[in-house]
């Protein structure tokens, strides 16, 4: 396996960005920072500017400006799936694709990839990635997620479930039954992945008309993509899961032990997927940060960064991999997590920092975008 130096390539990654995209420059000379004579230690990654994903929104019209290359290197844009109208839009190389590819790879055992029959709650990749792609600049428009799905290693035995119909997608029930009843109290390697509000949907449709399965202690419930908050892209079921809610309710349906299920979060400004196991004690997913990449958690009104078990706030990630063509090395999220250990899993006694993902930040928490503010304002001046 590769041996990751992460600060050593985070270091030269930023660097580098400072160099190839102006807007970041320009935003880390508005803080007087330059990484080539500021980035000597590990703590000093801390000062590391950060671009917040709302400028990566197509109605920041900043996305082209992002970029650290010329649009025709790009080989996509992915784009976010988006309940507003307002997907982020991330330009990205060949190289930068096959970046993610690795990574999901070297997490192919804590994702459990090897599951023989998987029923997936998203559209067959190809049909996601080119569901209302477009052009820009010569280049094709696709869904992150979309991607996501298509460098999955899934076995041959996978069937998505969601199926275009009258320009929207819907869950293939009939399906969905037929695979529950085929695999009821066999104990097969079977995996339910995908949406969680789409598979939380379709978990409450069957309870009300069906009794429970049991599908065993080889089967997995795999979500990816959020959700948690009720609503994706296009789906909104209108109503917040709380993640035990969730587990606790699907796992009891279909007879899956609570421990064989993990949540993989990622968005599309960011180049590494973290994956959470569900912590039956903590009653949540414990998320590990692999070696590959960093997170910092920031309070909410400072910004300052926290370090403390129980300590909550905004999410920043460090990619030193993956980046080359946009301005992604250092991406702070609208998300909020809490620390749960900055060196070793509780749970499982991996030795990684280990957190739990809140959720969505509401409008009124959220801090004044100092940052964006900086950089719209340095790039447009
Ligand atoms: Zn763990």
């Amino acid at each position: 396996m590769k041996d990751y130096n992460f600060f050593k390539d985070f270091r030269s990654n930023i660097i580098s960005q400072y160099e190839d995209c102006n807007a970041y420059k320009l935003l880390c000379s508005s803080q007087f920072y330059d990484p080539s004579k500021d980035l000597n230690m590990e703590v000093d990654m801390e000062r590391v500017p950060f671009i917040e994903t709302t400028l990566f929104k197509k109605s920041a019209n900043m996305y082209t400006i992002l970029l650290r290359t010329e649009p025709k290197n790009l080989e996509k844009w992915t784009v976010s799936s988006s309940t507003s109208g307002d997907p982020s839009i991330v330009g990205r190389s060949k190289k930068d694709m096959l970046q993610i590819k690795e990574f999901i790879q070297l997490e192919q055992e804590r994702m459990d990839t090897s599951s023989e029959y998987n029923c997936v709650f998203y559209p067959e990749p190809e049909v996601m990635k080119k569901y209302k792609s477009t052009q820009i600049l010569d280049r094709p428009t696709e869904s992150y997620i979309g991607n996501i799905l298509s460098i999955f290693p899934y076995s041959e035995n996978t069937n998505y479930l969601l199926h275009p119909s009258e320009g929207e997608f819907s869950v293939d029930m009939e399906y969905f039954i037929k695979f529950l009843n085929e695999h009821n109290h066999k104990d097969d390697h079977v995996s339910l992945r995908g949406s969680t509000p789409l598979l939380y949907n379709a978990t409450q449709q069957l309870k009300e008309r069906m009794k429970p399965f049991n599908l065993g202690e080889s089967a997995i419930v795999h979500t990816g993509g959020g959700g948690f908050d009720g609503k994706k892209g296009t789906i909104n079921i209108g109503t917040k899961i709380e993640r035990w809610r969730f587990v606790e309710e699907v796992s009891s349906f279909f007879g899956i032990p609570e421990e064989n299920f993990i949540d993989t979060y990622s968005f599309t400004e960011n180049t590494f997927p973290i994956t959470g196991h569900y912590s039956k004690e903590q009653k949540d997913y414990l998320f590990h940060i692999p070696r590959w990449g960093k997170v910092i958690i920031r309070d909410i009104k400072t910004l300052r960064p926290l370090h403390k078990q129980g300590d909550r706030g905004l999410i920043q990630m460090l990619n030193a991999y993956g980046t080359s063509s946009f301005a992604g090395a250092s991406i702070m999220v609208d998300d909020m997590a809490e620390i749960v250990s900055e060196t070793r899993c509780p749970e499982c006694n991996a030795e990684v920092m280990t957190i739990k993902i809140i959720g969505r930040v509401k409008g009124s928490e959220a801090k004044g975008c100092g940052a964006t503010l900086d950089i719209k304002e340095v790039v447009k001046a």
